[in-house]
């Protein structure tokens, strides 16, 4: 008889085949701009890093870890209990209405990711009888938290604004109670915003709320760091904001839903991640009240994060390369082919950058890219190497040289 073990195998070796395996790399140091990476069991080496979420470069900052140990000594290593029976301090609370304040809302919730953040909104709030409306590309935990709720499930394409107005007619002609339009601020594989202002009118005409799940954009996208709706001037149209401490904001872990009182008082009744799952660990809350002071006097880590941005995206295109229009941190290198782009990355690396390709079925069939993702900690002279990189991996590509030829010619030069 076929074997479950037999099985699994099987399906591990259709997913090595088809080239989507991913293997982890082992990072030996704190997470930065420059790190000692490799992939298990091969020997480290020193590269710069162009694909962590650390927009602001705070993952190693030094007030951060100073905060963390503090709260160790003065708040201990763990809870030991989920949030309502005996699993919340001072700092909780602190850190709860200190992302009210720095969003602009009335009330927030912490969760132990975003991932949690999303599974736990949807199912308290729209039921059988309401009906959520969502874009096509919305990260996978909104997906997921829209499979636990009962409400009908309407979507819509990748920032389409017309579609997006169908589908809410279609909600309405349903007969749904509440509605609700959920986006992504930032879409991660392409870096493209959200149309917020045109979403909003949108959602406004049907009556429906507005969420809107900001992780690649709070705490640098936006005038003093409040994100997508900040940066749109829509601020007070969105009713229910998601976001993770995991990437600009510290990049530790834990994740929040916040906005009217209302929303956040049901979660903390009905929400089962919240009920459910244990509380955020002291240090990281601590460390992330730090971060948030940090990002309030943050104004020039956003402005050379914009700078790193422009000058990768204009020095690309100076040498050719095909990128996805926009303004964002996360720029896409397109190769369309995946092997080719996954050839690219892997020269790179042996060149001491570290970017990561995607291929289908993370992004659509043919449109192969490498993500690069820049940082305020990344000097200007790092992000000059990095477009040298590409030039140097396409070039030994396409003369079918092996790098360490390539190599060896630099040093003779
Ligand atoms: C990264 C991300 C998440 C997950 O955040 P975690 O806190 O790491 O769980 C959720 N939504 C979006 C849009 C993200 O980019």
């Amino acid at each position: 008889m076929y074997s479950i073990k037999e099985s699994l195998a099987a399906e591990l070796a259709e997913i090595r085949e088809a080239g989507l395996e991913k293997a982890e790399r082992e990072i030996t140091t704190p997470q930065g701009p420059r790190i000692r990476a490799a992939l298990v069991g091969q020997p480290q080496r020193e590269v710069l890093n162009f694909c962590a979420n650390n927009y602001l470069g705070l993952a190693d900052h030094p007030d951060l870890i100073e905060a963390a140990k503090d709260a160790l000594d003065r708040h201990g290593f763990g809870m030991a209990s989920v949030r309502f029976i005996c699993g919340t301090q001072d700092i909780h609370l602190a850190l709860e209405s200190q992302v009210s304040d720095f969003v602009g809302t009335e009330a927030t919730i912490l969760f132990s990711s975003c991932f949690d953040a999303n599974a736990a909104v949807f199912e308290p709030l729209f039921g059988a009888g309401d009906a959520i409306v969502s874009d096509e590309l919305n990260h996978a935990s909104i997906i997921d938290g829209v499979r636990l709720s009962k409400a009908a499930r309407f979507r819509y394409r990748n920032r389409d604004m017309s579609d997006l107005r169908a589908q809410l007619q279609a909600a309405r002609d349903g007969g749904a109670r509440r509605v609700v339009v959920v986006t992504d601020g930032v879409f991660s594989m392409d870096g493209y915003l959200a149309p917020l202002p045109e979403i909003c009118d949108a959602a406004e005409e049907a009556g429906a709320l507005v969420m809107v799940d900001d992780s690649h954009a709070v705490g640098f996208m936006g005038e003093t760091g409040a994100g997508t709706p900040e940066h749109f001037g829509v601020s007070d149209r969105i009713d229910i904001w998601t976001g993770t401490f995991g990437k600009a904001l510290g990049g530790a872990s834990g994740g929040y839903v916040s906005g009217r009182r209302e929303i956040v008082d049901l979660l903390r009744q009905r929400g089962r991640p919240y009920l459910f799952s244990n509380s955020l660990a002291p240090s990281i809350v601590a460390a992330t009240l730090r971060a948030l002071e940090l990002v309030r006097e943050a104004g020039e880590l956003r402005t050379r994060l914009v700078e790193n941005a422009a000058q990768f995206r204009a020095r690309m295109s100076e040498e050719g390369f095909d990128l996805l229009d926009g303004e964002h941190a996360i720029v896409p290198v397109m190769f369309g082919d995946a092997s080719l782009a996954s050839s690219i990355a892997a020269r790179m690396l042996e060149l001491g950058v570290f970017v990561t390709a995607f291929s289908y079925p993370v992004v659509p069939k043919g449109k192969a890219r490498i993500r690069v993702q820049l940082s305020a900690a990344h000097s200007p002279e790092q992000v000059e190497e990095c477009v040298t990189a590409f030039v140097r991996a396409r070039t030994s590509l396409d003369a079918g040289a092996p790098l360490d030829e390539l190599a060896a010619d630099d040093a003779d030069a």
